[in-house]
């Protein structure tokens, strides 16, 4: 397909090396990555107002000019700006915190361009924040229309943006080269073609036209992200016979036997969906969300047991060493009395024992292999594998799994996640898995109570750590997110390490973990606050997964307001395991409204799956999975809460498609283009 879009932002006039550089940074390579940077939103800039008649409490916008600029700084760590501006109707003042930078861009009778929310302050209007811009009168895309405002830094101007998408949009070029949705579905749900979709998106005509582009993206958004889950699960299901197993035998019986405890009522649920599909030819493609500690370990190690008992292998692949090493040993516990081979294969064995490892399980020796993503490396072959768990999905693609799956005759596919998606979610996002649900708790389990605290509170928080270490419980102090890097962030353990132990925590046996430390020192350490000879572990978000120690029943999280609230939750679940009383403590000094609301709903439950409703509602999908999950395409215009109704007719579309005899060719084009060309392999063949 001819795309004139798919070109190097270079090819535009005023893009250079450097200039390139800057738009990188934001995420944009292509001119199509550029038109993809939608506007965060609009300003409505075909009125501007007069100073005197602008309305206290709303936001507004206007033209006036500056008469003076002065900094002061009332406190050590505060510079307030302040600008002076006047048109012919009044004067009105600006008013910045904390940028300082703000002075240098602003000049004594510069025309601006004003927008932000209207205060009245001694009977003048002031402006907090306000968004400025140089009037350039020749330029009609920043002003007298709908405007849009993008997401943007220091170094790259709304205005240069805005010129930039002039540049590729204006003049009406590849207006007809562009359409990537089977014309029928364009007519049959009124849909904006796409050239005026994303003309009127980055410069709306009027707001009815905004209205209609915004729909018809998020319409493409969601067709084409449910096409390829529909795509993947189609093949699946109709191109690929998978295994059959047979109806429960020994293996399965005795070990449900052998368990201490009863399985819940949603466990024995979830286990007769994993076994109708697993006792059917057609591949299992099936999802178990659970909270944490909900028990989705065990149903999935009988899934393993009906495998080997059908003389197959099974295969279990988790994120990360720590959680594999322990599948790893509570898998062998569980199976060994029974005579059944579990191995573990992760990135760090030695060459020869590797080796040695690859050949039992190309050989079969190996009934169950436990490991990281060393799963998938090409050099390992399976005898004849039957059954493929990850655990804690969100970690994986759907490309992984695709190719552990690949590594057998289409065995069966089992995910775990301790994520609860939302249910309108999970309709999209898991749209190739059929989906069972653990709700219930084993019982017995003690709530956690929670609690939010500033950082002025640290000295107390630390002394409770202290009381209960010396009770002979243990507990968790969690470092602050760091997005940047995993270096920056192993950095600040050590810092936090060393503070809390030459400071309050100084008579308490601590261990530090992070993600930087090689896997020798890392196991010792688990090995040391396993065994409780460590009371205090010091840790980055390495623990947020699978670690089991029910000894432990405190958790402090420091900087808690840069985590989102399903990694709170997650990293949370890693107490009230055993059957003392734990306490959560948040530590944040945010100011900001939201962010205390969205912290202060973990005070008030423990269900994940109300959690990630409220989560989902406050601050959208996006965020919902941080930014550090792989695999799932973000949505860039959509809004699945919001959207919830194009969702639905979106889906409409895709069976549509599905019923019609070209079924997915015509999207195929459009579909490996949003997917991106890792998934070229999945689509193509
Ligand atoms: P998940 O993987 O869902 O986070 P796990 O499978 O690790 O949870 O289970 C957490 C703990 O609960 C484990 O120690 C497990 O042995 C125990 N457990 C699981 N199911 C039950 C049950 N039905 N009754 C009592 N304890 C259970
Ligand atoms: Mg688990």
């Amino acid at each position: 397909m001819h795309d004139p879009w798919s070109k190097s932002i270079q090819y535009l006039k005023g893009v250079g090396p450097s200039k390139a550089g800057l738009l990188n940074k934001l995420g944009i390579f292509t001119i199509y990555d550029l038109i993809e940077h939608y506007p965060r939103r609009y300003e409505d800039r075909s009125i501007l107002k007069p100073i005197n008649a602008l309305i206290c409490g709303s936001v507004e916008t206007f033209q006036a000019k500056v008469l003076n600029i002065i900094d002061t700084k009332p406190r050590p760590n505060m510079i307030i700006t302040k600008a002076r501006v006047q048109d012919k109707t009044g004067v009105a003042n600006l008013v910045w915190f904390n940028q300082p930078y703000k002075k240098k861009s602003l000049k004594i009778g510069m025309d601006l361009i004003i927008s932000g929310k209207v205060q009245m302050k001694f009977s003048q209007s002031e402006i907090l924040n306000p968004e400025i811009e140089t009037i350039d009168s020749s330029d009609l895309i920043n002003t007298g229309r709908i405007v849009p405002i993008y997401p943007a830094n220091e170094n790259i101007s709304q205005k240069w943006l805005r010129s930039l998408l002039w540049q590729i949009l204006g003049n009406g070029q590849n207006k007809n080269d562009v359409e990537i949705l089977p014309q029928a579905i364009v007519q049959q749900y009124a849909l904006l073609d796409r050239y005026n979709a994303i003309l009127n998106i980055h410069f709306p005509q009027d707001t009815d036209l905004l209205a209609k582009a915004h729909h018809r993206l998020a319409f493409e958004e969601l067709y084409l992200l449910q096409c390829g889950l529909s795509y993947m699960k189609h093949k699946n299901k109709h191109r690929c016979i998978g295994i059959k197993h047979s109806q429960d035998g020994d293996l399965i019986k005795k070990i449900m036997s052998s368990l201490p405890f009863g399985l819940t009522n949603d466990q024995k649920h979830v286990l007769t969906e994993i076994k109708t599909d697993m006792e059917d030819t057609v591949a299992m493609q099936r999802l178990i969300q659970g909270d944490v500690g909900s028990g989705k370990t065990i149903v999935a190690a009988l899934a393993l047991a009906k495998t080997v008992e059908n003389g197959f292998q099974g295969a279990m692949m988790a994120p990360t060493e720590i959680l594999s090493e322990q599948h790893y040993e509570s898998l062998t516990a569980l199976f060994k009395p029974f005579g059944v081979r579990v191995a573990l294969l992760t990135g760090r064995l030695a060459k020869h024992r590797r080796q040695e490892i690859l050949q039992k399980i190309k050989q079969g020796q190996a009934n169950i292999v436990v490991g990281t993503h060393a799963l998938i490396q090409d050099d390992v072959e399976f005898n004849n594998l039957g059954l493929v768990v990850t655990d804690e999905q969100h970690r994986f693609g759907v490309l992984q799994r695709a190719r552990l799956q690949q590594k057998g005759a289409m065995p069966d596919v089992l995910v775990m996640t301790a994520t609860p998606i939302p249910r309108t979610l999970a309709l999209t996002v898991y749209g190739d898995l059929d989906i069972s649900s653990i709700r219930q708790l084993p019982p017995g389990r003690k709530p956690i109570r929670t609690f939010i605290r500033d950082s002025a509170a640290r000295k107390r928080v630390y002394e409770f750590v202290s009381s209960e270490a010396g009770k002979g419980r243990q507990a968790y102090v969690v470092c602050p997110l760091v997005e940047e890097s995993e270096k920056i962030e192993a950095q600040a353990a050590v810092t936090m390490y060393d503070e809390l132990t030459s400071g309050y925590l100084k008579n308490i046996p601590c261990g530090l973990i992070h993600g930087k430390m090689n896997n020798k020192d890392k196991e010792a350490i688990m090995a040391n606050f396993y065994s409780g000879q460590l009371k205090v572990l010091i840790a980055t978000t390495v623990i947020e997964v699978g670690v089991n120690v029910p000894n432990a029943t405190v958790m402090v999280i420091e900087g808690a307001d840069r985590f989102g609230l399903a990694q709170l939750h997650q990293l949370r679940g890693r107490i009230g395991r055993g059957v003392h009383l734990s306490y959560c403590i948040l530590i944040s000094d945010t100011k900001n409204e939201d962010t205390k609301e969205r912290l202060t709903i973990l005070t008030k439950t423990n269900d994940g799956f109300m959690l990630a409703e409220e989560d989902l509602r406050l601050r959208g999908p996006g965020q919902f999975f941080g930014t550090r999950q792989h695999g799932m395409p973000d949505l860039k215009i959509a809004d699945i809460l919001k959207d919830t109704r194009i969702l639905l007719e979106a889906r409409k579309a895709v069976e549509w498609t599905l019923s019609t005899s070209d079924r997915f060719n015509l999207v195929r084009p459009a579909l490996v283009k949003w997917f991106g060309s890792s998934y070229m392999m999945i689509f193509c063949h």
